[in-house]
């Protein structure tokens, strides 16, 4: 059975303001503004490795996801996007900093707390799509397993299988195990399995690299279905410009740090807790890294000017200035011998050498 598409017009995807669900949804009965941020991170610091060998994955990244907000995650491999949405799944421990989902610090809860938490308020899809199934399982098996803590009858919880293998284009691979489907088709069905619990938050990574553009099209309309009918907070790692442009907010984030950040086509530099700033990735061949620059205030913002750095020291200009060093003691040696001797008065030679005085 297949979920009709919400009717009438639809809210721009990730609008909902702070809180401000249709009515009857998860915000009932909660005044807007008691409702803490869907994700808050702060100074969030994630260091892998033993010392000695260390990588500073995340280096103080500062974000707040409202209620109800679709947000992509973009930026360069590497740049720590995939770390900082294990964090917000509570699957790592900040080397520093803090995470808060929906109020509540995840280091505060305990391994038992912070299962029972992802399950009841996580929707997560990890990069790699066969990471988030039972490869023995079928497709259906797979989201009926999925669905066990939910407080739904079996038949209720067959349903939203059935429905959302066909809103994924699986409704004829029901019965197929997990293991034996393509990379595009498990990744479908695990967005469907990340989403069969009505989770508050869905965390996603890359969940349309494999996929076609009208899969990835029915991927994109589920994760914005969940969020006008449930009122999903999402938060999702992707390089696909179509899920970044469903999502509306962007945040670009650049060896680990949140650089720039995009609302409404417009993309704006984040300025960071301690005044640092990243230039836009267009503008670095202006300003190499160790560029000099000079910023100044004007009326309508900053400037930031290059200057000149002093000229650099080439081997042949540190010779021939060590040659004029050389030199100049030289002379400074002959020019002091020179006082020395008229302040002594002329050696014997010079004085034998006058003429003798007239008698
Ligand atoms: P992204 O998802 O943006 O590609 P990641 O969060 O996967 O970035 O990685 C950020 C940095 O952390 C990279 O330099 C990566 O090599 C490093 N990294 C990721 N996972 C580990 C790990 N388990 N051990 C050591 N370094 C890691
Ligand atoms: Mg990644």
């Amino acid at each position: 059975m297949t979920q009709p598409a919400s009717a009438g017009p639809q809210p721009s995807a990730g609008q909902f303001p702070a809180g401000q669900f249709p009515a009857g949804q998860v915000s009932a009965g909660q005044p807007p503004a008691a409702r803490p941020p869907a994700v808050r991170c702060d100074n969030l610091v994630h260091v892998y490795g033993t010392p000695g060998s260390e990588v500073a994955a995340l280096r103080g990244v500062d974000l707040t996801v409202r209620p109800g907000e679709m947000v992509a995650l973009l930026g360069p491999s590497g740049a720590g996007k995939t770390t900082l949405l294990w964090h917000l799944a509570g699957l790592l421990r900040p080397t520093a900093g803090r995470v808060e989902i929906n109020g509540r610090r995840l280091t505060d809860l305990g391994t038992g707390a912070l299962a029972r938490f992802r399950l009841a308020e996580v929707g997560l899809l990890l990069q790699n799509p066969a990471r988030n199934l039972l490869p023995y399982q079928s497709a259906l098996g797979n989201l009926m397993f999925t669905q066990a803590p939910a407080r739904r009858s079996a038949s209720a919880r067959r349903m939203r299988a059935t429905e959302l293998l066909d809103r994924v284009g699986l409704g004829g691979a029901a019965h197929r195990r997990a293991g034996r489907l393509s990379g595009g088709e498990q990744q479908r069905l695990a967005i469907a399995v990340a989403l069969a619990n009505d989770p508050g938050l869905l965390l996603a990574d890359e969940p349309t690299t494999q996929l076609d553009p009208v899969s990835a099209a029915a991927v994109i309309e589920l994760i914005r279905d969940a969020n006008t009918s449930q009122g999903t907070t999402v938060v999702a790692v992707t390089h696909d410009p179509a899920v970044a442009g469903a999502l509306g907010r962007t945040i670009t984030i650049r060896d680990g740090r949140v650089g720039a950040e995009g609302l409404a086509g417009q993309e704006y530099v984040v300025v960071g807790r301690d005044g640092t700033l990243q230039l836009p990735a267009e503008l670095t061949d202006l300003f190499p890294p160790g560029t000099l620059a000079r910023a100044e205030r004007h009326e309508h913002g900053v400037f930031l000017h290059q200057v000149d750095p002093p000229a650099p020291v080439t081997p042949a200009f540190a010779r021939t200035r060590t040659l004029t060093c050389i030199l100049t003691a030289r002379l400074i040696r002959r020019a002091r011998g020179r006082a020395g001797e008229r302040a002594r008065g002329p050696g014997p030679a010079l004085r034998d050498r006058r003429p003798a005085a007239p008698d």
